[in-house]
Formats: C-alpha cells, sequence, structure tokens
C-alpha cells in the first residue's frame, strides 16, 4: 500500500525518470486560459496558453484585475461572481461574455474556486474554456427551431404525436399551435389530458375511432379517419391522418395531421342530399331510404332500442287525379310532404317509395310514442285544405304501423307495416294499423 502511494505521488509530481507529472502536464495542455488571482480580483498568474484562449498577452494582464475580460469590467457577472466566491468561500460556475484584445467576444465557461489556505492569504484558480462555437450553434438550433414551429403553427391543419402505451392508454406527445387557432382547443390542455380532446368525439364516432386505431396498430399501416369533434363554436367534421410507429412492447406512436374538412363534409351532404332526394316532394327517394334506413336500424339495434316504421298511402289518390287534374294531385303531395315533416323530428326518416306511398321511421320513440305521432300526422293530412277552381280539395292517408325489435330486418318490417297498411285500406281508410298491443284508438273519424 505504502509502495504503491510512493509511485503515485512520484507519478504526479514528475518523479519517475524523465516522465513529466500530471500537473506539469495540466499546466502546459489544458485547452483554455487559467488565472491565479488574489483576494482583490488581481491577476497573479496565467497558464503557458493563456494568450492564446484568453486572447491577452499575460503582461497586459498580470498586475491587473482579471475582471477586464468582461464585457462589463465593473458591473458584470465576473465581478460578482469573484465578490460572492470571496465571501462565501465556494467554488462558482457559470458562463461569461468576454471581450478579447482584438475586441472579439467569447463565451467562456468559467469556474472560480477559492484557495484556502491555513498560512498564506486567500488564492482564486480561475479556469475558463471557450465554448463559443457550442454557444453558436446552439443558438442556431434555437432559431432553427423557432422558425419550424412558426412554419408548423401556419401549416392549414394541426400536427399531432399520438402515442398508445403497452395498457392501451392514449397519450398526445405533441400537438401544434394550430389546434387552438383551428379548433379553438388548448394543446397543453390536450396534452396533459388526451380526453380534452378525445372526450369530444361524438358518441358514435368514439367507437369508430377507437376500432380504426386499434387495427392500425396490428397491421402498422397508415390511419385515416374521418369523424366528428364537438367544439366550443359547435360540431365540426375532422380528418386524421398519420402513419404509425411500432417502438416494441406494445408501445406505439402516430404522427399526423388533424385537418378540418367541415366544409368540404358539408358539399358532400348537400351533394348526397340531392342525389338522395325526391324533386317533387323534397322527401328521400327509394335507394336513400334503404341506405339511411339499414343505418338507422343498425344504430337501434347496437343500442337496444325498437325502431318503429310506417307505410302511408293517399287514399283514393287516383280518383283524385281523375276530378282536379294531375297538376292538383301534384300538390296534393307536395302539401302532404310539408305536413308530414312538420310532424316529425329532423332526424326521423320520411321517404317517397312509390307514386302517392311513403314510409317514415321514427327514430328512439317508444312504439307508443311512435302511434300519437303518427296519429296526428293523421289528422294534420285529413285537415289540409286546397284550392282547385273555387273547390276546396281535402284527402287523406291510411297508414300501417310496424314495430322491428333487435332481430328484425328492414325488409321484413316494410313487409309487416305493408300488411297492417292493407288492413288499414280493407278496414275503412284514413286510419292507422299497427301491432294488435298498441291500438289505442282505431283512428277511424
Ligand atoms: P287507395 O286508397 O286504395 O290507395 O286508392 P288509390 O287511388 O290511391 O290507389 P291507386 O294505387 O289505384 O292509385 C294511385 C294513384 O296515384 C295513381 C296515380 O295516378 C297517382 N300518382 C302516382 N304518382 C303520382 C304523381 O307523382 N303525381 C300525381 N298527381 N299522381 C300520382
Ligand atoms: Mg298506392
Ligand atoms: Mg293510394
Amino acid at each position: 500500500m505504502a509502495a504503491f502511494r510512493e509511485r503515485w505521488q512520484r507519478w504526479w509530481r514528475g518523479g519517475a525518470a524523465g516522465e513529466p507529472g500530471l500537473d506539469a502536464l495540466l499546466l502546459e495542455h489544458y485547452p483554455g486560459a487559467v488565472m491565479l488571482l488574489d483576494d482583490q480580483g488581481v491577476v497573479r498568474r496565467v497558464n503557458p496558453a493563456f494568450e492564446r484562449y484568453a486572447g491577452h498577452p499575460p503582461e497586459q494582464l498580470l498586475g491587473r484585475r482579471a475582471v477586464t475580460l468582461d464585457i462589463d469590467p465593473l458591473h458584470g457577472d465576473f465581478a460578482r461572481a469573484l465578490e460572492q466566491c470571496v465571501t462565501t468561500l465556494r467554488p462558482w460556475q457559470g458562463l461569461l461574455l468576454c471581450r478579447r484584445a482584438d475586441g472579439s467576444l467569447r463565451h467562456q465557461t468559467t469556474m472560480i474556486q477559492p484557495l484556502v489556505r491555513d498560512e498564506g492569504p486567500l488564492r482564486l484558480l480561475v479556469m475558463q474554456y471557450d465554448v463559443t462555437g457550442m454557444r453558436e450553434r446552439e443558438l442556431r438550433d434555437r432559431q432553427l427551431l423557432g422558425r419550424l414551429e412558426s412554419t408548423v403553427s401556419r401549416v392549414p391543419s394541426a400536427l399531432f404525436r399520438l402515442r398508445q402505451g403497452g395498457n392501451g392508454q392514449l397519450e398526445f406527445l405533441y400537438l401544434s399551435e394550430a389546434l387552438r387557432s383551428l379548433f379553438g382547443l388548448a394543446p397543453e390542455q390536450c396534452m396533459d389530458d388526451p380526453e380534452a380532446l378525445l372526450g369530444r368525439l361524438a358518441r358514435d364516432d368514439r367507437q369508430r375511432f377507437e376500432a380504426s386505431l386499434a387495427q392500425s396498430a396490428v397491421s402498422l399501416a397508415p390511419w385515416q379517419l374521418e369523424f366528428r369533434l364537438s367544439l366550443p363554436e359547435g360540431m365540426r367534421w375532422i380528418e386524421a391522418r398519420a402513419t404509425p410507429l411500432a417502438r416494441g412492447q406494445g408501445d406505439l406512436m402516430w404522427d399526423g395531421l388533424l385537418i378540418d374538412i367541415d366544409e368540404r363534409k358539408q358539399v358532400e351532404q348537400r351533394v348526397q342530399r340531392l342525389v338522395g332526394t325526391d324533386m317533387l316532394t323534397e322527401a328521400l327517394n327509394r335507394r336513400a331510404f334503404l341506405e339511411q334506413g339499414e343505418a338507422a336500424l343498425a344504430r337501434a339495434t347496437r343500442h337496444g332500442e325498437s325502431l318503429s316504421l310506417a307505410m302511408l298511402d293517399l287514399d283514393h289518390f287516383k280518383a283524385l287525379n281523375d276530378t282536379y287534374g294531375h297538376a292538383v294531385g301534384d300538390l296534393a303531395l307536395q302539401a302532404f310532404a310539408t305536413t308530414c315533416r312538420e310532424s316529425l323530428r329532423p332526424y326521423d326518416l320520411f321517404a317517397r317509395i312509390g307514386g302517392e306511398e311513403f314510409v317514415v321511421v321514427l327514430v328512439d320513440s317508444r312504439p307508443e310514442e311512435a302511434w300519437s305521432v303518427l296519429e296526428r300526422l293523421r289528422q294534420a293530412v285529413a285537415a289540409i285544405e286546397l284550392e282547385s277552381e273555387g273547390e276546396v280539395v281535402r284527402f287523406t292517408v291510411s297508414l300501417g304501423l310496424a314495430v322491428l325489435g333487435g332481430e328484425g330486418s328492414l325488409e321484413s318490417g316494410l313487409a309487416q307495416a305493408d300488411r297492417a297498411l292493407y288492413r288499414a285500406k280493407r278496414s275503412g281508410r284514413n286510419r292507422i294499423c299497427g301491432p294488435e298491443a298498441l291500438i289505442q284508438d282505431p283512428g277511424a273519424p
């Protein structure tokens, strides 16, 4: 042990044959300026490479105060740091902006170590390391980042990074500022709590959202989804497009965009409405009815609700045409459609499936409620009065009601309603027929 210490001390002091000591090597080769100061901050000694790294000839600094290196010698950080070291006798470390003799400015990482000794006055060892290159790179990176952020914020979509951990939990690692300007949501809040965004998905869209994300997680195929978000300014259509990235152990990430597609959706829906609408009555046509009817039935089945479906047929319409002419017949069909729409809610379905045959689907109404809605509709139709050459034209409608439970198809519902309509016609017209259990009032005049 003693032999080891001796060898180590010899090496450190340069005792070995021809080997310089570490202290000598350090002083000779330290890549920065080193100064020994007295307790007044006056430079007593400097290292051999001082001029190269501090940019001042040693003779200009020896015997002068070291703070002259600082760009603000009297009130700069250097003066404050020295004062603090002398008072507290604790080391200081920080970044100083120093001026070289040629006037150029350098960022110097500086360490001040008070040397407290039993005998002799206080000395301060100052070591500097020039980090100007590093600082400039950092500054450039920061400027680049700033420019990038401002570019990203001007992209007309919100950028996101969504992470799904091994436990399936979703988290937004990044959301760009555009989330605020486009959708009125605070990105930082949605990053803290993803429900601040996901909780705004329309009820039916949340399930589609999770299913399609799960699909992308399994296939690692790009994720694309159109969904509705309830935003402070109302419901809006959004499209998400992202590329998944697997990070192992079930950890997944999607980088992508949230695009505002509300305007496009409105146009699409307008076109859809035109394509799916009957010109004379503006009711849905048969094709649109079958499409939307299937969707309504699927929704009702999913929520365990029943669906009320009615067939309507105008009574003795051929006679009306024959008596007053086809044009009056058309007016009657239009007045009938207007009255129907007024009796229904906007999300109920109303379709023209034949010349003077219509279908109504009442969404999330109990069968008894459906019956009374239709009964009011029947009475409202009977109250319509048209005028033709001084004569008042009246007409009536017969209705067949069917209630579809969990297992029924749209087709079977239509057949059932058709049979009920046939009964209504047979038993005198201008009435509703439907499932026995519902008959409250035959509705005959
Ligand atoms: P019922 O009470 O048994 O239903 O008798 P109906 O006369 O209404 O029944 P039918 O099916 O015999 O006649 C339907 C009539 O509806 C025949 C047709 O001229 C008329 N019609 C169908 N489409 C239109 C239309 O677009 N405009 C007009 N004005 N009449 C139409
Ligand atoms: Mg008919
Ligand atoms: Mg008819």
